[in-house]
């Protein structure tokens, strides 16, 4: 059975290390996800982006990860990733969602909060929990299969500003906030600097479990600092797919048959996403947590 992030978060705010939350496409990235979490003992936190949501996809992903979940003893939590609207969010929770990402960050502060405050109402009334984002995170962006970020924008304008982050979690109530503290979405064309003094100064002042989107391709170093400062999830996308797709490349450049079984074709995607997936549970220290 799923359940909702605000256990595992909370955990990991107590106890200061950081869930990687691994956006899953398909069965096999979920299974990826779950049989690692399993053998590692890390809350499982899997999300999912709208592009795999369509059609069909709204039932499916969380009918597969809801079955799946009853086989692994670890907790598992479903969280819809990005979600830009509130139709979005309700047909997510209506198919099985365990928790729900609002992003209203391009809004204005006010516009943001409003919303933010509604999804809450509807969500906890149905023991969803909810992340929303404050600042802007820089995109590539998600969804477009070209995304690259080149790193040379000066973040420092969308940075979360801290009086309007103690602002908008006390009236929204929110379980996670998304901060903007100098990471991108996407792959990195340049090394990212967190800012490692904000983050800090937001931990102090809302007192709610902060998330890091674009974690992938930031430095462990930095991103250590970053959870021993509050950040207690760690958005990872790129990593896991960049394994999923340099595996089948490689595999499928050595096959000959095309009609060869796809157990074989997945086969190194399979082991290079596992690979992925373990080295950001220990580097977020979320092992051996159950
Ligand atoms: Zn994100």
């Amino acid at each position: 059975m799923l359940v909702n992030m605000k256990e595992m978060i909370e955990q990991a705010k107590k106890e200061k290390f950081a869930i990687p939350a691994f956006d899953i496409c398909n069965y096999e990235m979920m299974r990826a996800v779950l049989e690692v979490c399993e053998e590692e003992k890390s809350p499982a936190l899997l999300m999912v982006l709208e592009g795999d949501l369509r059609g069909k996809g709204m039932q499916l992903i969380p009918a597969m990860v809801n079955s799946a979940s009853n086989f692994f003893s670890v907790p598992v939590c479903l969280h819809l990733d990005h979600a830009g609207n509130f139709d979005l969010i309700k047909q997510a929770i209506d198919s099985g969602f365990s928790s729900v990402m609002y992003d209203g960050s391009t809004l204005p502060f006010d516009k943001n909060l409003a919303n933010t405050l509604e999804i809450v109402d509807y969500a906890h009334a149905r023991s969803i929990t909810v992340e929303a984002e404050l600042g802007h995170v820089g995109d590539a962006m998600v969804g477009n299969e070209n995304a690259t970020t080149t790193g040379d924008d000066d973040p420092e304008d969308t940075l979360t500003d801290p009086t309007e982050a103690k602002i908008f979690v006390e009236k929204t109530k929110v379980d996670a906030l998304a901060v903007a503290i100098g990471t991108s979405h996407g792959v990195y064309k340049k090394t990212p600097t967190l800012r490692i003094d904000r983050t800090k100064q937001l931990a102090d002042c809302t007192n709610t479990p902060l998330v890091l989107h674009g974690g992938s391709g930031t430095p462990y170093d930095q991103l250590k600092e970053a959870i021993a400062n509050g950040v207690c999830k760690i958005n990872i996308f790129s990593d896991v797919v960049t394994a999923l797709n340099g595996g089948l490349k490689g595999k499928l450049n050595t096959i000959t048959n095309p009609a060869t079984w796809p157990m074989f074709v997945f086969e190194d995607a399979r082991s290079l996403m596992k690979e992925a997936v373990r080295a950001k549970i220990r580097a977020f220290g979320s092992n051996n947590r159950i």
